[in-house]
């Protein structure tokens, strides 16, 4: 495991900027990522300063390399759990495990929704294992994904449900699951239910669920720290003035904490929640 002063998860502008203010703080950190984040649907960026125009990845690409040339450690991979630690917390990737004193979170926004879904959240249907599972334990459960992140998910849903489907929604499964779980592959029509949510109904069959965990997509957002029990504000995390959240030692920027979604705003989100990390650090 590897130990550091802070980890900022997300290499986009407001982890590469935090990162970069933390390094220079003379802090030990680490940069964490996934993906390009909104930066890879960005094709031409025209409003930030200095900048006539430059494309998304080249922006994303640049801040990599300043990263890199700080000798920050900058490592791909995807955050799918956040947990108390004896020295802070302990953080897992699909393929490294983290702890550190502090967690700067700079995810962007969410990207996991399930629009078909949307009618059943809070009446069966969630997006978070480790906040809701118990409540489904004697339920037909399904849980809809097929990736690393849904295979976390799982693993704390087999704990405590033993009626579970997994429907991977036309898509193929990334792993072996147990073989007492039913896995269903066809591409999903409808979430069925009057007062609640009673049934799924695949492109053939109709099967009775009353409660689904939603884990398509990735770990984008924060449905994998949300247990922790951040205060939000709709899909953002709540900061104050300091970018710090609710939890002491985990911070928060840039899209995902809402306001302005522009570069420009999660640089400085990331400048400021650098210096709010170092006083804490110091203390
Ligand atoms: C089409 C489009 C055009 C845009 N045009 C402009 C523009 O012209 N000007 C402008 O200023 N802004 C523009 N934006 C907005 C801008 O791209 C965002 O505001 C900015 O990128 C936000 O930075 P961020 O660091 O908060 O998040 P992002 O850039 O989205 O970065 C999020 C990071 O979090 C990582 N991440 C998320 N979940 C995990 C996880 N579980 N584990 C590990 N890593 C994770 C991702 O891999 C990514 O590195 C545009 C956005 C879009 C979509």
């Amino acid at each position: 495991m590897n130990s550091y002063d802070a980890i900022v998860i997300g290499y986009g502008p407001c982890g590469v900027s935090c990162a970069v203010y933390l390094k220079r703080y003379g802090h030990n950190v680490c940069l964490v990522g996934k993906d390009m984040g909104a930066l890879s649907k960005a094709h031409s960026i025209e409003n930030y300063y200095g900048i006539k125009s430059i494309s998304g990845a080249d922006l994303f690409n640049e801040g990599i390399n300043q990263a890199k040339g700080l000798n920050i450690p900058v490592i791909d991979d995807e955050i799918v759990s956040i947990e108390y630690g004896d020295n802070g917390y302990i953080i897992k990737g699909t393929n490294n495990i983290f702890s550190a004193k502090v967690v700067m979170l700079a995810l962007g926004v969410s990207k996991n929704k399930f629009n078909l879904a949307s009618k059943y959240e809070g009446i069966g249907v969630s997006y978070c294992a480790t906040c809701d599972g118990f409540f489904f334990r004697k339920k037909k459960t399904a849980i809809i994904g097929s990736g690393e992140y849904m295979k976390h998910e799982l693993e704390v849903l087999e704990n405590i449900i033993p009626d579970l489907t997994i429907f991977t929604n036309g898509n193929e499964l990334s792993f072996k699951p147990n073989d007492n779980i039913k896995i269903v592959k066809e591409k999903i029509i409808s979430f069925n239910g009057d007062e609640k949510l009673e049934s799924i109904t695949t492109e053939s069959n109709t099967y009775e669920i009353e409660g689904c965990f939603i884990a398509n997509g990735s770990a984008g957002g924060f449905s994998f720290a949300k247990h922790l029990g951040f205060m939000l504000d709709g899909n953002y995390i709540v900061v104050d003035k300091d970018m710090k959240t609710n939890i002491p030692g985990i911070y928060a920027g840039g899209d995902c904490i809402g306001g302005l979604l522009q570069v420009s705003k999660a640089v400085s989100d990331g400048a400021i929640a650098a210096q709010s990390i170092s006083k804490y650090l110091k203390k």
